[in-house]
């Protein structure tokens, strides 16, 4: 069995938020990257697979980015990941990142193709559809449970109000999410071993041009709280009806 988990790179969810260059890009001075939250769901939930049928699975972790992310993928390595691959390039837009883990997983028999709900910076959620589709597998996101029994998988599925259980085969794709597995903190040995595990650099496939990015915008700065005294109810109802003009 083998399992391929897509790990975003994303800015610390504490980050402060810039863009440089006319408002065109992300400003990445002081920014602490990490393993996409959902994503580290999906590498735990592979890693548990992977105990519990005695270490076969092979974990392989895959980044869409460049150099910079080579910790981001070791950190993975130190988690449980087998081995890591990284294509050489800028992320550019979701489709992009769906066609080149396409090219890289389409020879490759994947039982299970893992990623998280949705990457917290640019949170399209679209990239396991994207390749679920670019691959001719079903796609199933975002999903809190997932049994193995052989060839067929049980998995929950979050929906409006409740949830949906699904019966599917393997292989498919899978965006995950809390509870499906708890995080793993790496521990000593995994970090050591990490250093020496394989990590591949792979040049991009050819794909379209997509998309070309304009400009980004912050949310207008959130005005000060102000403190009415419980006494005076007069002065919240007048405030809420002619400041925020909210009744
Ligand atoms: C340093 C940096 C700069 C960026 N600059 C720009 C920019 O200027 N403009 C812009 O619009 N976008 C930019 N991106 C974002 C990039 O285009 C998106 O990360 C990519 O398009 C994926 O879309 P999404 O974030 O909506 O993924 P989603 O669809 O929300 O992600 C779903 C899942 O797909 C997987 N996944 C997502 N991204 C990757 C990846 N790169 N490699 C492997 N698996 C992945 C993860 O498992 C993730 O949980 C930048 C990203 C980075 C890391």
């Amino acid at each position: 069995m083998k399992i391929l988990v897509c790990i975003s790179h994303v800015p610390d969810t504490t980050s402060k938020i810039s863009f440089i260059d006319n408002n065109t890009k992300f400003n990445v001075d002081g920014i602490t990257f990490v393993i996409g939250p959902y994503d580290e769901y999906a590498l735990s939930k592979a890693v548990d697979i992977k105990e519990a049928n005695g270490g076969t699975p092979q974990i392989t972790v895959l980044n869409v980015g460049g150099p910079e992310t080579d910790p981001t993928l070791r950190k993975a390595l130190a988690i449980g990941a087998d081995d890591a691959v990284r294509v050489n390039a800028f992320p550019k837009d979701p489709l992009f990142v769906a066609q080149q883990i396409a090219a890289y997983a389409k020879d490759k028999s994947f039982d299970l193709i893992l990623m998280g709900r949705e990457s917290i910076d640019y949170n399209g959620g679209i990239v396991h559809s994207l390749v679920g589709e670019l691959l001719g597998l079903p796609s199933v996101s975002p999903i809190m449970k997932l049994d193995l029994a052989g060839n067929k998988a049980t998995v929950a599925r979050e929906i409006e109000g409740g949830k949906e259980v699904l019966e599917l085969s393997l292989p498919f794709v899978a965006g995950c999410q809390e509870p499906i597995a708890e995080w793993k903190i790496p521990n000593m040995r995994g970090i050591m071993s990490s250093k020496s595990k394989p990590l591949q650099v792979l040049e991009p496939a050819a794909s379209s041009e997509n998309t070309t990015y304009k400009s980004f915008e912050l949310p207008p700065a959130k005005s000060g709280v102000k403190l009415i005294d419980a006494a005076n109810v007069e002065e919240l109802v007048n405030l809420l009806k002619n400041q925020a003009k909210v009744i």
